[in-house]
Order: C-alpha cells, then structure tokens, then sequence
C-alpha cells in the first residue's frame, strides 16, 4: 500500500517535519486554510476515526497533546480548531487519520 502520509511522517519525503515523537509526526498543511495551518499523524497507519478501536484508542490522546504543545509553539493558544475530517462526505481527502491544527485567525 502506498500512502503518502505513511511516507511523510516516517521521512521518506522531503517536507520537513515540524515535530515529531515515537508516534507522531507533524508538518504544514501545503494548502494552508488558516495562517497557520499543521497535521498532525500517527507514523502508524490508521485509515480514520473509523479505524480506531480499544487497542489504539491512546493515539488520539498523544495526538491532542500534541497539538496543544504546538499551539503554545506558534503562540496561537488563545485561539484555535482542531478538526478530523472523517469520510469523503466530509471531505476527508487523504486516507490517513490526521488532524488539523488551526490558528493565527484575526479577530
Ligand atoms: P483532509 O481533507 O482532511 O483529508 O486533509 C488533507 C490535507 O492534507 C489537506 O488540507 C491538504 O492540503 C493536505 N495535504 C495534501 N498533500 C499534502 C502534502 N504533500 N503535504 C502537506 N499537506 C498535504
Ligand atoms: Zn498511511
């Protein structure tokens, strides 16, 4: 199976990482719709939120963690979205669970 987030977050791309820990890897979104705009991934594949279940349920966790460190880095921490996109009805465009951090807005 080739996946491009799979790739992405174990480095066999060029994008650089932004952060990355045992589980998860983080970088800019290339079409950014805020200014600033970052994914979170588990280096693992997991499809969706579909795909989670008790075994991997912790991921979530690590990955909310995550972005709020990373809210506090790009100093949007007063105010930001965190969204999953689930499904193509959602317009979920790549099949590897991740999550937007969103931020910087103007009031
Ligand atoms: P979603 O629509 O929830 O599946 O989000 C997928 C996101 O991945 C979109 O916001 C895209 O702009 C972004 N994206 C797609 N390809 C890349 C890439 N190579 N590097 C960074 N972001 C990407
Ligand atoms: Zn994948």
């Amino acid at each position: 199976m080739d996946c491009l987030f799979c790739r992405i977050a174990n480095k066999k791309t060029d994008t650089k990482l932004i952060y990355e820990d045992k589980n998860v890897s983080c970088f800019f979104d290339i079409n950014p719709k805020a200014p600033v705009h970052i994914l979170i991934v588990p280096k693992k594949h997991i499809s969706s939120i579909n795909e989670i279940n008790s075994r991997n349920v912790n991921i979530l966790g690590e990955m909310f963690l995550v972005a709020k460190k990373l809210a506090k880095k790009f100093n949007i921490s007063e105010g930001y979205r965190l969204v999953f996109n689930i499904g193509k009805k959602a317009g979920q465009e790549v099949d590897h669970l991740h999550l937007h951090l969103l931020g910087g807005f103007k009031k």
